[in-house]
């Protein structure tokens, strides 16, 4: 396969690197839409949430006293399908961060192709501090305040950042109770004894390394012996680090909130999974030498896998990155500053919106199956995710070199196109 050409720097990149997430999505956006010489008006339809929803939870705390939290669900475009996002539980949630997830989720539904919008939801709320109870309680009144906009047509939630498939089935549950019939496809990540799809918990990280092996196709970078530094051992991190590991890529670092493990020749990924569900960190773990997230990034190696929150490659430290090639796990880890650093070091990166639609794809297959009352194998299931993954992968690469850009550009180029396009034959209301 061909390599993708260089761009010219952009003329249109703000002098001063801003970190606000939503001003980062427009930025990215209008630089793609700048490729395409997108209409203005049409720019304008894309460019902005198609509805907010801003709610107060009252919450019952263990303590018997009353706490209110604040919760947000963004629907940023529904022009391809129901808008489809994860829900956030996480101190530092914002209306402006839930509204940039909502509109990476329009671009990645479309980046991969599947009839889905895009939407997002979080909650403003310390969830390692809550009882399950208070966890259960907040879930479901937030869930009760969203539901006049949530539904199988509507938009459908999934989990994301601090919520599981525990959260999905209270989720569902609520809304099941309250609307008065079944409805398992109004959320998708939910245990599959409810109605989840085999293969939705490893789908993220799946895709993460179908990505992973396109992008060593592409700089002829053997996976089988590839060093691989992940940041965040959650839901994608984890299992990430298994499945390199099964390649036989060497997983050399792995951190999350409290630190960082290294070790240069390779960590055992079950022994790392037991340690940290023991300690619940994977700092210290027998055989490895403490890092930080900050010196995870700038390691020596072939793949780095941010898995876990948004801005953490930035001007500050781009020019430090030692990988060739980035796999986004997370949503949002690079500014379009770090962007354009990385692209003139000729680091490849794998933007969030292709690298980490796995969980989105299998999602969509979930609903799909939830609709049609089946049960699809777990190797269908995968079968499918990976025809999925690669054909977007390879039409991202053409639209990429097409338009003398990188893969963030190609990507967004690709769905935006695709999205302009459903939003010019529905036509606009009234
Ligand atoms: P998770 O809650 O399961 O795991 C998050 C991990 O990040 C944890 O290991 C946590 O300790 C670590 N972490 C938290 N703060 C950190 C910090 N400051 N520095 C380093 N590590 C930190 O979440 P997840 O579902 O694995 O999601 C991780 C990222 O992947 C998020 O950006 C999310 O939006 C994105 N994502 C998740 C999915 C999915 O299917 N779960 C799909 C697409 C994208």
């Amino acid at each position: 396969m061909a390599t993708v050409t260089r761009p010219a720097l952009s003329t249109r990149m703000p002098p001063r690197e801003d970190l606000n997430l939503f001003h980062i999505s427009q930025l990215q956006f209008d630089m793609a839409a700048e490729l395409l010489k997108l209409d203005p008006g049409l720019r304008q339809v894309l460019r902005t949430p198609r509805r907010i929803l801003e709610v107060s939870i009252p919450v019952h705390m263990d303590n018997r006293q009353t706490k209110v939290f604040a919760g947000f669900r963004v629907q940023h475009n529904v022009a391809r399908g129901p808008a489809k996002g994860g829900i956030r539980y996480h101190p530092g949630v914002s209306l402006d961060e839930v509204k940039a997830l909502a509109a990476w989720m329009t671009w990645k539904t479309a980046t991969v192709n599947i009839p889905f919008g895009g939407s997002k939801g979080g909650v403003i709320c310390d969830p390692k501090r809550m009882s399950k109870g208070e966890l259960e309680r907040m879930t479901r009144r937030f869930t009760y305040e969203i539901l006049p906009i949530i539904g199988p047509e509507k938009d459908i939630p999934a989990p994301d950042v601090y919520t599981d498939a525990q959260t999905m089935a209270w989720v569902m549950d609520t809304y099941a109770t309250t609307v008065g019939h079944s409805s398992p496809a109004v959320v998708t990540g939910k245990p599959i004894g409810l109605g989840g799809s085999e293969g939705r918990h490893e789908a993220t990280s799946r895709g993460v390394l179908a990505m992973a092996e396109e992008a060593c196709k592409l700089k002829r970078i053997p996976l089988r012996g590839a060093t691989v530094a992940i940041q965040g051992f959650g839901s994608v991190g984890r299992v990430a680090c298994r499945l390199f590991a099964e390649k036989r890529a060497k997983v050399v670092a792995i951190s999350d909130s409290r630190g960082g493990a290294y070790n240069a020749r390779g960590i055992d990924p079950l022994r790392a999974q037991r340690y940290k569900d023991r300690t619940g960190t994977v700092v210290g773990m027998p055989g490895t030498s403490r890092i930080s997230n900050d010196d995870l990034l700038t390691l020596k190696c072939d793949i780095l896998v941010p898995a876990a929150l948004q801005n953490v490659i930035t001007l500050a430290n781009a020019d430090q990155i030692k990988a060739r090639i980035i796999v986004e796990g997370a949503n949002g880890p690079t500014t379009p500053h770090a962007d354009e650093v990385l692209h003139r070091k000729g680091v490849l990166v794998v933007p969030d919106v292709l690298a980490n639609a796995g969980g989105v794809t299998v999602s969509y297959f979930e609903w799909v199956q939830n609709l049609q009352g089946y049960c699809w194998s777990e190797d269908e299931v995968n079968a499918r995710l990976d025809g999925v993954m690669r054909r977007a992968f390879r039409e991202v690469v053409v639209s990429a070199q097409k338009n003398h850009a990188h893969l963030r550009q190609g990507a967004y180029v690709l769905a935006i196109g695709r999205v302009a396009e459903a939003t010019t034959s529905r036509g606009m209301f009234p």
